[in-house]
């Protein structure tokens, strides 16, 4: 979502005059789009904002001027906090405030005092965004339909600073899916925190889910392949699965976030399911769409989690199969009722949790992808390597895929011959 976001910022800014540069020493300025999901990715603004200090401090002392914004859920979370550790800084904004970028950025020059910028406005930050893209067009584009979240997962710092659940009209949403297609667009990804938690307003005032969304930009004719993400297994509703069924064009990699394997850790966690509620949506799944894959996310050492616990989360993983997953140590987020529990599980223990569990969902991985050695597969042709020998292309199932082809066919949807696999990624050949 902040490559989302990113892209729409400067959708703003090139309205008002800016264009993107490569080096951040001949910048006026520099945008710094952050993330506060886990200690580190914070941390990592602070070391980025040393190095960008010096550039400022060089061009100031060649009498140029430079802007320094941090924006994103960093900013949301620490506001004030930034400027104090970072007095450079010139703007903090949040996820929910972007759109006001041009107004800070001209009280920022009038004055020398920074400008923060983190409410969570009543106005819809989406009614204030330029209506065409002038970012680089991608064949595979996101599109935000929904932000927030009410969950309130205990470890998680989301709902704090992305604010509560919002869907988008599905008129707004259809008309930018067919500007990004117009703009050569072969594949959307429908983005929200909880994006199967949509509930938007149809054209005629009905309130709608995910599954009518999907089947609304499906009609985009020159689109190929649809797919949704991040959703959460409580959200998962009879429509949207049986949608898997009925839209080709959805494609058929389920991303479903488990977290543990163990009940317990999942009721500590707030998730507001079990483990049986989730192999029954899998089974669902799987009965309307045979062929297709699971992934997920883990966090592993939540506290509390026994040896017992984390063997559950690999008996889950070793029954289900997945084709590829994000895994994380816990990480305690300031504000959130996990980072004040006693039962912190030690570093150590956690990081040989994660090996072990990465390493099976590794093999896993690898399996699935041997699995189509010899097979047809269908991918969408998305680049050309520097070299200009090689073509790279995804699979349905978001495996990239090296292929050998004696046509330029980027941006083209069809089928190859896998004839090998490498640690990450699939060896074919076009069948054209
Ligand atoms: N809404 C999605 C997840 C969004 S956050 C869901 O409910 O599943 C993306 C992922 O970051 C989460 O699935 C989780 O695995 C990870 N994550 C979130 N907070 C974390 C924390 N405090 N420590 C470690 N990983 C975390
Ligand atoms: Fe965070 Fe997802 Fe839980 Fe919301 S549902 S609190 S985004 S992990």
């Amino acid at each position: 979502m902040n490559v989302y976001d990113s892209d729409k910022m400067f959708d703003i800014l090139s309205e008002n005059g800016y264009s993107s540069i490569n080096n951040p020493e001949d910048a006026d300025l520099v945008i710094l789009n952050t993330c506060h999901i886990r200690e580190k990715a914070g941390e990592k603004v602070y070391s980025d904002l040393g190095r960008i200090r010096k550039i400022k401090t060089n061009k100031n002392l060649r009498g140029k001027e430079m802007f320094i914004v941090v924006a994103g859920c960093v900013a949301q979370a620490e506001g004030e906090e930034i400027i104090k550790r970072a007095p450079f800084v010139d703007i903090v904004v949040g996820p929910q405030t972007y759109h006001k970028l041009p107004q800070l950025l001209k009280s920022v020059k009038k004055s020398i005092a920074p400008e923060i910028e983190i409410s969570f406005p009543t106005e819809e930050k989406f009614d204030f965004l330029p209506k065409n893209n002038t970012h680089n067009r991608e064949l595979s584009s996101f599109l935000t339909v929904q932000e927030g979240c009410d969950k309130f997962c205990t470890f998680c710092v989301v709902p704090y600073t992305r604010g509560s659940e919002y869907s988008r009209p599905v008129r707004d949403i259809v008309a930018e899916a067919k500007l990004l297609v117009s703009g050569g667009a072969k594949e959307i990804v429908l983005l929200g925190q909880n994006v199967n938690a949509y509930h938007g307003l149809a054209n005629n005032g009905s309130e709608v889910g995910l599954d009518y969304v999907i089947n609304c930009i499906a009609d985009i004719e020159e689109l190929d392949r649809i797919r949704f993400t991040t959703s959460h297994p409580r959200d998962m509703n009879k429509n949207l699965i049986k949608i898997f069924g009925s839209q080709k064009k959805l494609m058929p990699l389920m991303h479903l976030p488990v977290q543990s394997g163990s009940d317990k850790i999942l009721k500590h966690m707030n998730r507001g399911h079990t483990i049986k509620d989730y192999k029954e949506i899998i089974y669902s799944l799987k009965m309307v769409r045979p062929e297709i894959s699971f992934s997920s996310d883990f966090i592993v050492g939540y506290p509390g989690e026994t040896d017992s616990d984390f063997d559950y989360t690999i008996n889950l993983i070793q029954e289900i199969k997945f084709s590829q997953a994000f895994s994380f140590m816990y990480s305690p987020r300031p504000g959130t009722p996990a980072s004040i529990n006693n039962d912190q599980v030690a570093e150590k223990i956690k990081k040989n949790r994660l090996q072990e569990l990465q390493k099976i969902l590794n093999e896993e991985r690898l399996n699935f992808n041997a699995s189509f050695i010899g097979k047809k597969l269908n991918i969408l042709l998305e680049k050309v390597t520097d070299s200009k020998s090689e073509f790279i292309g995804k699979s349905e199932y978001l495996q990239p895929v090296k292929v050998k082809c004696n046509q330029n066919l980027l941006g083209q949807t069809f089928n190859v011959f896998v004839e090998s696999i490498d640690s990450n990624c699939l060896n074919a050949r076009s069948l054209n």
